[in-house]
């Protein structure tokens, strides 16, 4: 690395407090120097900064980067990009898989290239964590954990032997296998550091550089890590493969919001509250795309899992990160998590050396914009039912789902006559409670009866329940009845609430309270526990609290992601039946972040976001049109009623019991050998080879074809001539709709790959868990059912028509006989193109379809990134230009297009034409910009994308 003599001087030394000196890239110093007000900007963009002065290199990272951001102005127009190189890279399972079959195809091609395989090595440490792939399958008895393990290690075998193999061939590949925990709790209990160090050499003497803690995740909730002072975020698995291989993650100069929180929680409040909260204040604020900063005396104040809890929320806020500064309650986390002394002094002092420490007060830093917040305002307060932004106040619950009931779809309702609301269903059956693994044979021994009470619509159901394949069914006799507003699903789950002890520990004290007062939950609600990390339940063991929860069915289910992604597994089977068979607006209750229909369970409609002990407290309730404030809970073994008041554990009492949860030789016994601690793990025989030897017959696993002719010799770049439309949407498609993660449907292009290749129906898996096999992403890319193609008006799901004729087919049909005919496609859009979770597939599945160009009207940021990074051109109608398929453009998919300008001089945002030729032969030029926005995006889209660019670089230093 060779910086800029005028930038060496910020080279520095400091007291680590361990007896020698390190060196750091001193911000004072870059100040001192005239380079900018580096102490007035907020201290999370002065982190980015380290990082862009530190890698100034003239190359990747320039001196212009560095005075950009030390200029940075709080309102100016934002047009610059930032380089950061990130310190590390933390992924989960659903996205890591295919990022390592990416690595694992470059060293392929590098092979074959007849190069050293291991030249495509991480350039910063990896740590993958297997959290995504858990289901609760069984839950409420003593052995769920163990049997939904095994049912995971069942499933799952193909890919963790894959990772296996990634972490022998890979030195800076970890793995944290399944059954330890989810990614972001991890991370904050384990694998951040603070403060990082590189051993160098100045005036030719070994000396040690210290450097801040910098990550991106291919998670969007890699922003909880913010809650430790830790600049941090979600980015594309592309992006991520990028970063590992040295280039740096590009964002546009953001906007900084501070938020001034000032008074401390109020008795009977939480931090999920608190959270809650923030979300829906900054969502009112318009935070997308910015970062957040939180700062003032109340901020100070908070613990650092409040502060995580707060920052996990970023994406659902909008915000880029939720950031909170670094002071002694970081330092107080990192000691009581099990981090040396050793390292918390030099992290200590190494951020005092920086003007770091302590979080600013009102006038230290000039933000965008400042927002207040009181905390002593805080009210309880639940989230939902269809989206983590609406927050409702507790004692508002029922009258809200009382009025939502009946409200139209469009105003986010559930579109149910009025007169529907008090219509009750009764259950009974001795089946199966939730347990298995979801298979579509029949259960000859199930006896089970539905009975809907509404006189009208009396039913018996046939005895043709799904039954689980992979274990043996636990029966429990059962007779409840279920009605709309029913609590079906009560999960404490997420690491947005499972890393806090404070909320984990008022559940379990809740829980005691029910306890010893009587009170029971229904048989009929599927209740789980899936903390974050095995401290939690070292913790609720040691305070005797975990037996309460297991009383009320809150039993160990997995230390992993579950309801929290989706993975809550399946209902009771008749209280499923009778749910879709009457149409009842059934309730989920859970301690997590998101709650878009149909990602907890595809048949419970009302998602409700609520702290931990909110969630044992409805699963009691058994409803979510209750006033807790105003009716019972149930009533006590003394026959007298008992109210939440009466049970809600007090802020004394849980203050008391948290010196228990953070026990630093607690985090170091659990977080050494755990790899070595589980045994089924171990189990897992993994090949061995820098270079992977790939298994045709795989259908988890298979090498894509992105370098299968790869040579060193990059294209050129050529205008696209008679393309075809494979499809044409509206506005909003998201990247889900591009590339579903959920269920596969037997009928789809990937059901019958997977059939034809011996998966039955029950073993599909997800698309997620499959994203480590192009050939069923690539038969998923438009697939989802939902997708609105409106080249086949009135028609869901991925089906288009191919032209010339129009014959209706799948989306993946169509494109394999364009690309027999070797005739190039486009999609058309209009608004927000690709909007939703960050999804490569989404554009790796719209490249192997053959689609070089995408056209909207706009694109979702990272998204149209990721169409970059996979070689397919982005290009935005032009302002004025309405939607395609608008009566202004009156596109019905039976034309042709060209794509007139593009060459070897593309210019980044270079105003191009895209020519349509209609069927009568008409012709029509519609201006439209690439929304190529770099010059590095230049270079990525003539190399074919960001990886073959990297390789390219990589196998031409070798
Ligand atoms: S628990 Fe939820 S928020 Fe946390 S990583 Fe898993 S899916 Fe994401």
């Amino acid at each position: 690395m060779s910086t800029p003599p005028q930038l060496s001087a910020t080279l520095q030394s400091f007291e680590t407090g361990n007896g020698r000196p390190g060196r750091f890239y001193s911000l004072p110093a870059l100040e001192k120097a005239g380079v900018g007000p580096v102490s007035r900007l907020p201290v999370s963009l002065r982190l980015v900064l380290e990082s862009v002065l530190r890698n100034c290199d003239g190359k990747k990272v320039t001196e212009h980067n560095v005075r950009v951001l030390a200029n940075w102005q709080p309102n100016a127009e934002r047009t610059e990009e930032i380089p950061f190189i990130v310190a590390r890279i933390v992924l989960q399972d659903f996205t890591g898989v295919p990022l390592l079959v990416d690595l694992a195809a470059m060293r392929s091609a590098v092979a074959r290239l007849g190069k050293n395989p291991k030249i495509i090595e991480p350039l910063v440490p990896v740590d993958l964590v297997v959290d995504h792939s858990v289901q609760v399958d069984v839950n409420g008895s003593a052995d769920a954990f163990g049997r939904n393990l095994e049912i995971e290690f069942q499933r799952n075998r193909e890919r963790y032997q894959f990772l296996k193999w990634g972490m022998q061939a890979f030195d800076t590949f970890k793995v944290v296998p399944p059954g330890i925990g989810i990614v972001h709790q991890v991370n904050l209990e384990y694998l951040a550091k603070g403060v990082l160090s590189a051993d160098s050499t100045f005036n030719s003497q070994p000396s040690t550089v210290y450097y801040p803690d910098t990550l991106v995740g291919t998670d969007s909730h890699t922003t909880m890590i913010n809650g430790l002072g830790i600049v941090g975020w979600g980015v594309g698995g592309i992006e991520a493969e990028a970063g590992m291989l040295g280039q740096p993650v590009y964002f546009l100069t953001p906007d900084v919001v501070g938020v001034h929180l000032t008074g401390v929680l109020q008795e009977g409040v939480t931090a999920t509250d608190l959270a809650l909260t923030v979300t829906q204040m900054l969502r009112k604020a318009k935070v997308v795309g910015k970062f957040v900063e939180f700062f003032g005396p109340g901020a100070a104040a908070l613990p650092v899992v409040d502060r995580a809890t707060i920052a996990n929320m970023a994406p659902e806020y909008g915000a880029t990160m939720g950031f909170f500064p670094i002071d002694g309650e970081c330092l107080n986390y990192l000691r009581a998590t099990g981090r040396s002394e050793e390292h918390c002094r030099a992290y200590e002092n190494y951020y005092k050396a920086q003007g770091l420490w302590g979080v600013p007060r009102k006038g230290d830093i000039s933000y965008s914009q400042e927002l207040e917040l009181d905390l002593g305002t805080v009210l309880p307060s639940v989230a939902g039912p269809k989206r983590p932004q609406d927050r409702i106040e507790l004692p508002k619950l029922k009258e809200s789902f009382v009025s939502t009931f009946s409200k139209p779809v469009t105003e986010n309702g559930f579109g149910m006559k009025p007169e529907e609301l008090g219509r009750t269903f009764l259950v009974s059956g001795d089946g199966q409670i939730a347990d298995g693994g979801g298979s579509q044979e029949p259960v000859s021994a199930q006896k089970a009866q539905l009975q809907n009470t509404n006189p009208q619509t009396e039913a018996e159901m046939a005895n043709n329940h799904p039954t689980p394949d992979h274990t043996t069914a636990r029966r429990r006799t059962f007779k409840s009845e279920i009605r709309n507003g029913s609590v079906l699903i009560a999960a404490i789950t997420s690491c947005t609430n499972t890393s806090n002890p404070s909320v984990m520990l008022a559940a379990g004290l809740l829980a005691r309270k029910a306890v010893e007062r009587g009170l029971k939950v229904d048989p009929v609600v599927k209740a789980s526990l899936a903390p974050g990390s095995r401290v939690v339940s070292d913790y609720l063991s040691r305070t005797g609290l975990q037996p309460y929860l297991d009383q009320l069915g809150f039993n160990l289910v997995g230390y992993g992601c579950t309801t929290c992604i989706g993975n809550s597994g399946p209902l009771a089977a008749v209280v499923e039946e009778a749910v879709v068979k009457n149409n009842v607006v059934a309730a989920a209750v859970l301690s997590g972040n998101r709650n878009f229909e149909a990602r907890i369970h595809q048949n419970i409609k009302a998602n409700f976001l609520m702290s931990p002990p909110l969630v044992v407290a409805f699963a009691l309730a058994g409803r979510v049109d209750i006033d807790l404030a105003h009716e019972p809970l149930g009533e006590g073994k003394d026959g007298q009623p008992v109210w939440l008041k009466d049970i809600w554990p007090s802020l004394g009492e849980i203050r008391d019991l948290m010196q228990t949860a953070l026990q630093p030789d607690v985090f170091r016994k659990l977080y050494k050998d755990f790899a070595a601690q589980n045994p089924k793990w171990n189990e897992i025989p993994s090949s061995t080879g820098n270079v992977y030897e790939w298994d045709g017959n795989s259908t988890y696993i298979q090498e894509p074809p992105f370098f299968g002719s790869f040579s060193m010799q990059p294209g050129e770049i050529r205008e696209i001539r008679g393309a075809r439309p494979l499809a044409m949407f509206g506005d909003s498609v998201t990247t889900d709709h591009i590339s579903p993660a959920g269920s596969i449907k037997k009928t789809s292009p990937a059901g019958k790959y997977l059939m034809e290749h011996g998966v039955e129906p029950a073993d599909f898996n997800s698309y997620g868990s499959r994203r480590g096999n192009d050939r069923v992403m690539t038969r998923g890319t438009f697939a989802n059912v939902r997708i609105k193609n409106l080249m086949v008006p009135g028609v869901e799901g991925g089906v288009t028509r191919f032209q010339p004729g129009g014959e209706q087919m799948s989306i993946y049909d169509a494109a394999i006989k364009y690309q027999q005919a070797g005739t190039p496609l486009v999609v058309l859009a209009g608004q927000e193109y690709g909007t939703g979770s960050s999804r490569d597939w989404a554009a790796k599945g719209t490249n192997l379809l053959g689609v070089k160009a995408v056209v909207a009207q706009s694109f979702e940021r990272i998204h149209r990134s990721n169409l970059v990074g996979m070689g397919v051109l982005p290009l935005q109608f032009k302002e004025g230009i309405p939607q395609c398929g608008t009566q202004s453009l009156k596109l019905d998919g039976t034309e042709t297009y060209d794509v007139i300008g593009l060459g070897p001089n593309l210019m980044p945002q270079q105003d191009l034409t895209l020519r349509i030729t209609r069927r009568d032969g008409k012709v029509e030029n519609v201006p439209v910009r690439c929304r190529i926005d770099t010059p590095i995006e230049i270079d990525y889209y003539q190399h074919g994308g960001i990886l073959p660019f990297v390789l390219r670089q990589l196998v031409a230093k070798a």
